[in-house]
């Protein structure tokens, strides 16, 4: 470019125009039967206002996505879960993507997902890719585990209750590693609280989980573990991570709304 200072100058009018677009920078107005010189913008200066607004909406929509990560990603390597990050080494990503894609529908059907398998299968990975991408579509996603709501539950002066309320907040709530296993009978009780008030509100949720089908199906089980897999069950289409195929267990009401996801 060359460096030279264009002036502005005035016209014929005796209004400023700029040195580098021509456009005025004053115009005349009559005012109560007075010639006015007013200021007024030219090109350049309009350019400069648009890039400047448009700087600060991006600026305030990156905060807000801040925002929103910083209150709904629960643990800092959720951050890291995006697609982007994913070296296509699992075809299964195929359905997260198009859960999103879907996600109006997903939300409107009140579809969750239960993502099943052994530990490194990429569940998680899976879910967190999920979260990151409707949290940077501008949906509010809060993804978290139990040990982690129940350790604020049983925090000084803590209202169970609020919190529950807090998680039903979410468009989307995702819970990690679902293990309910060895767990006291106060948590399997908070846990089936949370889930049952999605439940109610018709809210989706995604779990997952390195619980079997077979475990959580099992008749075997107290009461407190089947009506919490078996709501979990109501709410969320199974999918499976790693080992054999076992898609052929996969079998819920739910099943038929996403079919076309996984099959496509
Ligand atoms: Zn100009």
């Amino acid at each position: 470019m060359e460096n030279k200072i264009v002036k502005d100058y005035l016209d014929e009018d005796g209004c400023l125009r700029c040195g580098v677009c021509g456009k005025r920078k004053q115009m005349k107005v009559q005012l109560l039967g007075n010639l006015h010189t007013v200021g007024c913008l030219c090109e350049c200066e309009v350019k400069a206002r648009q890039e400047l607004d448009e700087k600060m909406k991006r600026e305030e929509a990156q905060r807000q996505l801040y925002q929103r990560k910083s209150v709904g990603l629960r643990e800092k390597r959720f951050w890291e879960w995006k697609f982007e990050n994913d070296n296509g080494s699992n075809r299964k990503m195929m359905i997260a993507k198009q859960y999103v894609e879907n996600w109006a529908d997903m939300k409107r059907k009140n579809v969750g997902l239960l993502l099943m398998g052994p530990v490194g299968t990429g569940k998680s990975f899976f879910a967190g890719c999920i979260a990151n991408a409707l949290l940077e579509g501008g949906e509010r996603v809060m993804m978290t585990n139990f040990s982690r709501i129940l350790n604020e539950m049983t925090s000084y002066q803590s209202d169970k209750n609020q919190i529950i309320q807090n998680l039903v907040d979410y468009p989307l709530l995702i819970i990690d590693d679902l293990g309910i296993e060895r767990n006291s009978e106060f948590a399997l009780e908070q846990v089936y609280n949370v889930i049952d008030s999605r439940y109610c509100k018709m809210l989706p949720l995604i779990v997952t989980t390195n619980l079997g089908l077979k475990e959580m199906k099992s008749q075997e089980q107290d009461v407190a573990h089947q009506r919490v897999y078996s709501r979990l069950l109501e709410m969320c289409v199974p999918i499976y991570f790693g080992g054999e195929d076992r898609r052929k267990e996969e079998g819920t009401e739910k099943l038929g709304q996403v079919q076309s996801l996984i099959s496509r």
